[in-house]
């Protein structure tokens, strides 16, 4: 979802909505039925930050590219079916059904996309949303930096104009997945002279050979999912400047409500799957039996629950009023902290044997992954007492805090 306008006259009835949701269902279904791939393994609501494809799951993945199952929500003109958040859903359902993943493009589908789709022009949208969708784009989100993280507004990389082109120098941190890209959007100061929130560019900056440095940054679980980049004067055109010169708050607004908003429909189907894994899990060790973590259980189920009934609740909202604006933090606070909450009843759950690695229990695995990653998730994508001043102040009308700037 992206907080894009939606033109009322593509607003259909509820009854409408959900016949269209069934016809789909019953199209992926026999679908899946004939393309089905053994050995491609659905993973929890998050997939590890260091994950790999495997070459199962790059087969899978060319698979549903073919079978037109990937960034669904894109118009159809660039690759998409133009499918409303319960058409997604039932899509959604009925992988999950089968067992298997349906795969994302990474950022470029879920936080590029609604920016361009939102603020682009018509040639980035026809030049880079086909690249996204065929593999040959691959992008990472440049925004914060050493002093510009909750505080974005903050950023001090520069964007020179020279000619054609926009030369950018500064400093990035915690870029994920930087070391698998090809292309990075980032934010830079152009107008030095403008207000903070003004002045900003939103750029689509090539990586290879073009005067930018990646540097890994290693977390607590081992994982590498996140860098340094430091640009060194790289060079980007200014037809790469989405929305226009000075404008990148803006865009950079689309770009964080997606990433906030995230997949509301569907990501409880993810974390009902986990939950599945520690209720068996919980089963197999006769913790299940403890009053303690039964309540803890009972309680983790009940959210996600709660997570399913808002996403639609915020689908609501979006249908009825064209945008889903600040509500997005609702929901990212929600699944964060839910998630974070989550990775500890595991521990518990699993006992002394959360202590231990054992790489021959899947189970044990994922759930000691999802408790240090989850942690992390509370800060990414804006932080929960960010997300608590966004939800006081724009979605309660509580006074404003005195230096807020996201
Ligand atoms: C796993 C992970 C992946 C990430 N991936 C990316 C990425 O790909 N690209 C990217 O650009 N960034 C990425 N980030 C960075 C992320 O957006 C920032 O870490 C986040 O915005 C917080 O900024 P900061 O780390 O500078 O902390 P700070 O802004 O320095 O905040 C420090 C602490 O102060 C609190 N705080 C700050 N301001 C306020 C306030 N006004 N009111 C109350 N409390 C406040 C914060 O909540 C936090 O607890 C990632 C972060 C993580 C953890």
């Amino acid at each position: 979802m992206s907080r894009a306008r939606l033109e009322p006259s593509s607003l259909s009835s509820p009854e409408a909505l959900v016949i269209a949701a069934d016809e789909v269902r019953a199209e992926v279904r026999a679908w899946i039925l004939e393309h089905a791939i053994d050995g491609v393994i659905r993973r929890g609501a998050h997939p590890a930050y260091d994950h790999e494809a495997t070459e199962v799951e790059e087969e899978w993945l060319g698979r549903c590219r073919e079978g037109r199952w990937l960034c669904l929500s894109w118009p159809e003109e660039y690759g998409g079916r133009a499918f409303g958040p319960l058409q997604i859903a039932a899509v959604e359902e009925e992988f999950a059904r089968a067992g298997l993943p349906r795969p994302r493009l990474g950022m470029g589908e879920t936080l590029v996309a609604p920016a361009l789709l939102a603020h682009g022009s018509d040639t980035q949208r026809s030049y880079f949303l086909p690249r996204i969708l065929n593999g040959e784009i691959q992008l990472c989100q440049g925004f914060s930096e050493p002093d510009a993280g909750s505080d974005l507004a903050g950023l001090r990389t520069v964007g020179v104009i020279d000619g054609d082109e926009v030369i950018i120098t500064g400093q990035k941190v915690w870029t994920s997945d930087a070391h698998r890209s090809n292309t990075i959007f980032t934010l830079c100061r152009t107008d030095p002279s403008a207000p903070r929130h003004r002045g900003i560019s939103y750029v689509l900056v090539p990586m290879d050979h073009n005067g930018i440095t990646v540097r890994p940054l290693r977390q607590m679980a081992g994982a590498h999912g996140f860098n340094h980049v430091f640009f060194d004067g790289a060079r980007a055109p200014l037809s790469n400047v989405v929305g226009g010169l000075n404008n990148g708050w803006r865009v950079a607004q689309t770009t964080l409500g997606a990433e906030r908003a995230g997949e509301a429909t569907t990501q409880h189907i993810g974390y009902l799957q986990e939950w599945e894994m520690l209720l068996a899990a919980s089963r197999r060790n006769g913790s299940n039996l403890d009053p303690v973590l039964r309540q803890g259980l009972a309680s983790a189920y009940a959210a996600v629950r709660i997570m399913q009934f808002t996403g639609l609740r915020m689908f609501s909202t979006l249908t009825a009023t064209g945008t889903l604006g600040p509500v997005a933090s609702v929901n990212k606070l929600f699944w964060s902290e839910y998630h974070r909450d989550f990775g500890e009843l595991a521990m518990h759950v699993l006992g002394t044997r959360s202590t231990l690695v054992d790489r021959s229990d899947d189970a044990v695995t994922e759930l000691q992954r999802v408790f240090l990653e989850s942690r992390a998730r509370c800060i990414a994508r804006g932080s929960s007492e960010i997300q608590r001043n966004i939800v006081a102040e724009r979605v309660l009308g509580l006074p404003r805090e005195q230096s807020t700037s996201t």
